[in-house]
């Protein structure tokens, strides 16, 4: 009897210890990483103040502002639908951190699932973090979850009926934001943060959205622009603008029966031009090899060079891979591209901004020569 009782103090120690290791762990990715504001920011807003009913949950996020003094037209960026896709969270960091508006307003979402930042996906052994070298030391950034963290939406059904249009997925897609749209006020957590992306579109006016993402090399929509039927127009004209400066990007048309993106519905529900746009993370890739903070950084993988070269890829695939530096650069250039095309084709949405680094700059110098040094308080 005393030995068993030994044992079982011993057992329950031992598990309060890994559930201590485990716990600070998990909190740690709690912490958001540092964002420091450019000279361009003119305001920090939140998202709940588009629909309260966030306020105080981890649906809430930051919204950076960079307005201009003369009157022009307005684009919004989101980073970070899926936290697992970095290049579009760095992508809306270095706008934050560089850019100056001198006409109209640019509004960036880092982090637009914010829920999705606080865990990672089980068993896909993801690092939690990864580090960018810059000339003032080490800046860290979260590699997070493609979906909403279940702490904040529970338990997920067996079948996720897409609210508006009743398409059936499986029932974990219940908690990705980019199958939630228009969202619902009185719906999930995901659905409600879907929600309030709208309630700021329509409140503000957005000219153009432009929802930046990753996807694996093995995937067919890759190095592309996803545009909704109205946004054909911009996006066509940017994708030969970007081919002269040697970019290869595709180009699909948002499909009509593929609900709840936010290049179908944000493109039906509003008036803003609605565009998706994805590059090529071997990271997420179903035929990578060792997942550390490497890959996420180098995206150098030699299973993917071998897949390359059994012809299994959609995009090219070297020894030289798909860098952080070069996914960052294509999503930055095609920003600037896209918001340059609107005002040409419509000069009373036009903004003009300045200060941003050009995709040459960006895999030349790295991203790390654009973030801002991080100062305690
Ligand atoms: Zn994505």
């Amino acid at each position: 009897m005393k030995g068993n009782k030994t044992t079982g103090a011993i057992l329950l120690a031992c598990s309060l210890l890994i559930a201590f290791i485990a716990g600070k762990e998990f909190k740690k990715m709690r912490e958001p990483e540092p964002i420091v504001k450019g000279e361009g920011v003119t305001q920090v807003k939140m998202l709940s103040e588009y629909f309260p009913d966030i306020k105080g949950t981890n649906m809430d996020t930051e919204i950076y502002v960079l307005k201009g003094k003369e009157k022009g037209g307005s684009t919004l960026i989101l980073g970070g639908t899926h936290g697992n896709e970095p290049s579009g969270l760095l992508s809306a960091v270095l706008f934050i951190e560089n850019a100056k508006v001198d006409k109209g307003t640019v509004y960036v979402i880092p982090r637009t699932n914010n829920s999705g930042y606080t865990h990672n996906d089980p068993q896909e052994g993801s690092p939690q973090r990864f580090t960018i070298k810059t000339k003032d030391g080490d800046r860290w950034f979260r590699y997070g979850s493609r979906a909403t963290n279940p702490l904040d939406q529970w338990p997920d059904p067996d079948v996720y009926i897409h609210a508006s249009s009743g398409q059936q997925l499986s029932g974990n897609e219940t908690r990705n934001i980019n199958r939630a749209y228009p969202g619902r006020p009185d719906g999930t957590s995901t659905e409600k943060a879907a929600y309030a992306i709208v309630q700021l579109i329509k409140n503000e006016k957005i000219d153009m959205t432009i929802d930046l993402h990753e996807a694996s090399p093995e995937y067919p929509v890759i190095n592309a622009i996803v545009a909704h039927d109205r946004a054909m127009g911009i996006a066509s004209n940017t994708v030969m603008n970007l081919e002269f400066e040697d970019v290869a990007i595709g180009l699909e048309p948002s499909p009509v029966s593929l609900r709840g993106l936010t290049h179908r519905e944000l493109g039906d529900f509003t008036d803003t031009y609605a565009i998706l746009m994805e590059t090529a993370n071997p990271a997420q890739g179903r035929l990578r090899g060792k997942t550390n903070e490497a890959l996420v950084v180098t995206g150098v993988d030699p299973t993917y060079v071998k897949a390359q070269k059994l012809g299994r890829l959609f995009v090219p695939f070297d020894e030289k891979g798909h860098p952080l530096d070069e996914r960052v650069s294509r999503h930055v250039g095609s920003v600037v591209e896209l918001i340059k095309v609107m005002g040409e084709n419509e000069p009373e949405k036009e903004i003009i901004i300045e200060n941003v680094p050009t995709i040459l700059e960006i895999r030349e110098n790295g991203i790390g020569n654009y973030l801002n040094k991080v100062t305690k308080n």
